[in-house]
């Protein structure tokens, strides 16, 4: 691998560390040739640490070692992604991500969808929230809109109103999400069981 650097002062190249399965970005390192080496041969990251002024392969004392899995290098050969699996949580404050995140899978809009449902679980007024008269209702009473909502999906199956279709889709897979939230669950829970079968 060609990497530059000489691009940078320090002699420093930036590793960016993320995740090979949930595609977080878990932290920032610096790298120079030693430490590349020594990351490829070990299979363990081993940065340049400025402020121990050596070596600092990650996990060397918190046993919270990253292990590599790929390495790339950007279009002008001055910057790294090295995607690891993460043995233990990745910052020293003691969270997954040195940006205080859970390493967990982020599914875009359907995440910021069930954000938005547990907001109106906790503080919706009833009246004006859709969402929040479904919580207030119980649980029977959001399963069984899943269940007419499947249902709905099965009859417009059988037709060729792909619009309707994915209308009733649609139904189906929001009150769905908010089924899961009723029941304490994310997508990401269903995600893991799905994981495991295969
Ligand atoms: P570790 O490499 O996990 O054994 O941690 C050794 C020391 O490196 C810690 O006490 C911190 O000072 C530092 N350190 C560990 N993880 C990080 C990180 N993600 N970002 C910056 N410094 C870190
Ligand atoms: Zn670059
Ligand atoms: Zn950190
Ligand atoms: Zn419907």
């Amino acid at each position: 691998m060609n990497i530059d650097y000489t691009k940078y002062q320090d002699g420093l190249v930036p590793a960016i560390i993320q995740d090979s399965t949930t595609k977080k970005v878990l932290m920032l390192g610096f790298m120079n040739e030693e430490a590349f080496l020594k990351t490829s041969e070990t299979k363990k990251v081993t940065f340049f640490s400025r402020t121990k002024n050596r070596l600092w392969t990650k996990g060397e004392e918190s046993g919270n070692f990253l292990q590599l899995d790929a390495i790339a290098l950007d279009c002008d050969q001055d910057s790294l992604l090295i995607q690891v699996t993460p043995v233990g949580p990745v910052c020293h404050k003691g969270t997954d991500t040195c940006w205080g995140e859970d390493n967990v899978s982020d599914f875009g809009f359907i995440s910021s969808l069930e954000s938005i449902i547990e907001s109106r679980k906790i503080s919706a007024d009833s009246e004006k929230s859709y969402v929040a008269s479904l919580f207030e209702k119980g649980i029977n009473k959001i399963a069984q809109k899943v269940g007419e909502e499947a249902v709905e999906v099965v009859i417009e199956a059988k037709d060729d109103n792909d619009g309707l279709f994915l209308d009733e889709s649609a139904d189906l897979l929001f009150h769905y999400l908010i089924l899961l939230n009723a029941k304490g669950f994310s997508i990401n829970d269903v995600v893991e069981v799905l994981k495991k079968r295969q």
